[in-house]
Formats: C-alpha cells, sequence, structure tokens
C-alpha cells in the first residue's frame, strides 16, 4: 500500500513513523509514506496556504488551490486509475472511524489523506476533491495529523505480513464484533494475582472455550451495546 499525506506539518509524522511496527512495515516494503507539504503548491512569495473566511468569524481558512493541486500532482504520477484514488479529508464531521472502516481502507492500495489545519478547509474541497471524509472521534484536534497517524496507525496493522501472526490481528478487540479476552504472561503468580489456572493447562479447547466466554463477558460489562450487532453462535 502506498500512502499520500497532505499536510503543512511533515515533520510531525517522523517519530511515529519511525518506531516499532510501522518502521518494520516500511522496512520491509509492505507501506510507503509520502509526505507532501500543503505549502510546496502555493505561487506567492509568502507562500500562503490559508485566508479569512468569507462572512467573518474567527480564524483561518485553508485555501482550497495549494491542495487541489498537491491531489492532482499526485494523480499525475498515478499511470493507472487515477481517478478511483481515495482521497480522504480528515475531519471531525467526517463518518466514524472504526475497527470496520480500518478494514475497508486497508482493501485499497493507495490512500489520500488530507490533514486540515486552523478552522477547516475551504468546503471546495470537501464538495470536489475528498471521496471520503473521516472523523476519529467527536472531539476536535487542532489539526489533522494526529487523525491520519490513527487512521494509518490501525490501517498498516491490517495488511497482510505486518504482524508477526496473522491471528494477532484476528483475535484483536473490535474485529470480531467482541472486546478482547484477558491477556497475561509470565510470571504465573505476581504479588498473590495468580494467572487463571485453565491458561496453564495446555488444553486449547478449553483455553479457546474460555477466551471466547471472557470476550463475550467483558464486552457485555463494558460495550453492551456491541453485542446487539453481532451474532453469537
Ligand atoms: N472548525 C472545524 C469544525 O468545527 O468542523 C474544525 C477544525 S479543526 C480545529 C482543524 C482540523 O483538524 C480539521 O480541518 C481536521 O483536519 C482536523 N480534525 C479536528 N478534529 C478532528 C477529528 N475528530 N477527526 C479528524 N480530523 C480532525
Amino acid at each position: 500500500m502506498h500512502i499520500d499525506i497532505l499536510t503543512l506539518f511533515p515533520q510531525m509524522f517522523d517519530s511515529p513513523f519511525g518506531a516499532s511496527i510501522f518502521k518494520r512495515a516500511i522496512d520491509s516494503k509492505l507501506v510507503s509514506v509520502s509526505l507532501h507539504n500543503i505549502r510546496d503548491h502555493t505561487h506567492d512569495k509568502h507562500r500562503t496556504v490559508d485566508d479569512y473566511a468569507y462572512g467573518g468569524g474567527a480564524g483561518m481558512i485553508l485555501k482550497p488551490e495549494p491542495i487541489f493541486e498537491a491531489v492532482a500532482a499526485i494523480k499525475a504520477t498515478i499511470k493507472e486509475g487515477a481517478e478511483k484514488l481515495p482521497v480522504i479529508l480528515l475531519t471531525p464531521q467526517g463518518r466514524r472511524f472504526c475497527q470496520e472502516v480500518a478494514g475497508e481502507l486497508a482493501g485499497y492500495s493507495r490512500l489520500v489523506l488530507i490533514c486540515g489545519r486552523y478552522e477547516g478547509v475551504d468546503e471546495r474541497v470537501r464538495q470536489h476533491l475528498a471521496t471520503d471524509e473521516i472523523s476519529i472521534g467527536d472531539y476536535v484536534l487542532s489539526g489533522g495529523e494526529l487523525a491520519a497517524m490513527v487512521v494509518v496507525d490501525a490501517v498498516v496493522r491490517l495488511l497482510p505480513g505486518v504482524l508477526g501472526s496473522a491471528a494477532s490481528a484476528a483475535d484483536d478487540s473490535h474485529t470480531s464484533g467482541l472486546l478482547e479476552y484477558p491477556q497475561y504472561t509470565r510470571p504465573p503468580l505476581y504479588k498473590g494475582w495468580s494467572v487463571p489456572a485453565v491458561l496453564l493447562s495446555g488444553d486449547h479447547a478449553r483455553i479457546a472455550k474460555w477466551r471466547h466466554e471472557q470476550a463475550i463477558q467483558r464486552t457485555r460489562q463494558r460495550r453492551p451495546e456491541l453485542l446487539e450487532k453481532i451474532d453469537l453462535p
């Protein structure tokens, strides 16, 4: 998968993309990321990316031209299917990001993410350029960069080969519609708190049954509304 990110602050991505699973995915060429500074697509001497809102009001709005030009420059490098390229605007007004949406986005070979700033982006970007709008939650961030990192992280770990074992994503919370069962590691006894005996039994069928029951119980206690969306065996 190749991901293009349009931002005014490309340096913000250095640290999260330079470590752990994400770095391994880049090193092993399972994913590649191009950061595009929106300011590089301006043509005036001050490299202006924002302007006052028509109608008044506090705060600045990101101008449409540099964003349209940045996306056009990306599309110009694509030999086939540029018209179908998913162009995602990060916005608190978008559809809510969740594991299902992450799975949907993981099915694409390319993604473009647009990070807004200030009071947001000119509405024409939403109307005539973005093919999708995503919100990572009902709160307002100062910019789309953190939202883009969240989306990219959740998507990339679903790409085949990125996680050590495919099973580790399959059991994750929200993948099957349930929260994950409780997990333990060594030591078996810590400060008097013991690991459930079934997990030490070596009986894989019993362990699987216990985990499934725990996942249901945990989901019922913490997020009962999730159970309404799935058919339990
Ligand atoms: N005035 C805008 C509104 O009320 O919809 C919010 C602008 S916000 C301060 C600046 C930028 O941060 C947005 O353009 C968007 O890219 C990003 N952003 C803020 N909250 C977000 C969220 N919950 N999900 C995704 N992006 C968000």
